[in-house]
């Protein structure tokens, strides 16, 4: 059947076509298995270096046995946002949990990091003459939080802690950084930026999206791994989409702080409330991720056999410690070639691209999690050093 076009008055066609000679077109690829260090696509198996599921647990039989259960008692739908009467026995469950496992004085559950950050910074930085501070390379969530807000946006170099210093003054400041960067999986320098908030009295929130579950000794993520308590951190924001395996967000600290979000969190308030099974399955992999830290020294290991192999290959991988490795392809066009390659080798890696990366950063992501074989990681290294001569 053909659909008649409609008229054009916003050149969308012409925004498409922009985009696409830019090389910067995003094409949705669908997956037919379930997510894991290997997934099918197409009636074909890849090995899967694509996922935030860094402890593979998206999959775990105990978290599918989890949500199975709870759906039995609780349904599938959350009926209303968490103010009305989408909030359960469950929810209330996590974030006792939530509070206990990062040492604060309590948390509360969102659908979304999306949203967890959006309300974060809203709630914050509440005054046009208020100021937010970042990184240049925070996630896109925190920066369209200081726009919601339309406190003025401040933003220093990726890591430039003197930077950081020279935007953090008078007024009233809000610093807000990843914890681990999403993009080259490098991980703040945290105790500096307390050091610099704490001297100018700026608040600071921590997104540590990649770095929960994955960093710490019980998973605690990067204010563990650093020993920050809420006193020099006040705002942990942390997701369950990634190492936990599930779907949503919480923030956690001190009690006025958790409360305000509550109180004027517009994308807290005005959305429906996460299901009770994924709050089920959420505190269930807590539970996991404290006790099973094998998961995060398989990683480790992982990790040290990628980054060693990828020297001795001398490969153009951003150097980091963490399961997040980038590997600069000089261009979008390169990066797309690039992840056509380890395709059709049966390997999925993502092209990231302007605006997610600076121009010129344009490279393959490439996510380790324990779910991976050695076997599985001295491919993707074969693949990468051929690909290498090709660019
Ligand atoms: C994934 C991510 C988010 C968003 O979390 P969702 O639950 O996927 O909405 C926020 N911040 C960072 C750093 C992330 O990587």
């Amino acid at each position: 059947m053909r659909h008649p076009a409609p008229a054009d008055p916003f050149s969308l066609t012409g925004r498409l076509d922009k985009i696409k000679s830019a090389g910067l077109f995003r094409t949705r690829r669908t997956i037919s298995s379930a997510q894991g260090a290997v997934i099918h696509a197409g009636g074909r198996r890849y090995d899967n270096f694509s996922s935030n599921d860094y402890l593979g647990l998206a999959n775990d039989a105990r978290l599918v046995g989890a949500v199975q259960d709870a759906v039995a008692t609780y349904g599938v739908g959350s009926g209303a946002s968490q103010l009305i009467c989408g909030r359960s026995s469950a929810h209330e469950q996590l974030e006792e949990a939530l509070a206990a496992h990062t040492g604060r004085s309590r948390a509360v559950v969102f659908s979304s990091g999306y949203l967890a950050n959006l309300a974060v910074i809203t709630t914050f930085a509440t005054r046009r003459e208020d100021v937010v501070v970042m990184d240049r390379e925070n996630h896109a969530s925190l920066v369209d939080g200081a726009l919601l807000a339309r406190a003025s946006l401040r933003r220093y170099g990726h890591h430039d802690i003197a930077g950081l210093e020279r935007l953090c003054t008078g007024k009233r400041a809000l610093v807000a950084t990843d914890g681990v960067f999403s993009m080259d999986g490098s991980i703040a320098a945290l105790p500096d930026i307390v050091t610099v908030c704490t001297g100018h009295q700026a608040m600071l929130a921590v997104d540590d999206a990649h770095g929960f579950g994955v960093l710490g000794e019980t998973g605690g993520g990067a204010l563990q791994h650093f020993s920050l308590d809420q006193s020099r951190v006040p705002i942990l924001m942390a997701t369950f989409g990634k190492a936990c395996g599930a779907m949503g967000a919480f923030v956690a600290g001190p009690d006025a702080v958790v409360e305000a979000v509550i109180q004027s969190g517009r994308s807290y308030i005005y959305t429906t409330a996460m299901p009770p099974s994924l709050a089920v399955a959420a505190r269930r992999s807590l539970a996991i991720i404290t006790r099973e830290s094998w998961r995060r020294e398989r990683l480790r290991d992982l990790v040290g056999r990628f980054c060693r192999g990828a020297k001795q290959l001398d490969l153009p991988v951003l150097a980091s410690g963490t399961p997040i490795q980038g590997f600069l392809a000089g261009s979008a066009e390169a990066a797309v070639r690039g992840s056509d390659y380890a395709r059709s080798r049966g390997i999925w890696l993502n092209a990231i691209r302007p605006p997610t990366v600076p121009k010129n950063t344009e490279r393959l992501r490439i996510t380790l999690t324990a779910g991976h074989s050695d076997e599985q990681v001295d491919r993707l290294l074969d693949a990468l050093a051929q690909l290498k001569k090709t660019l």
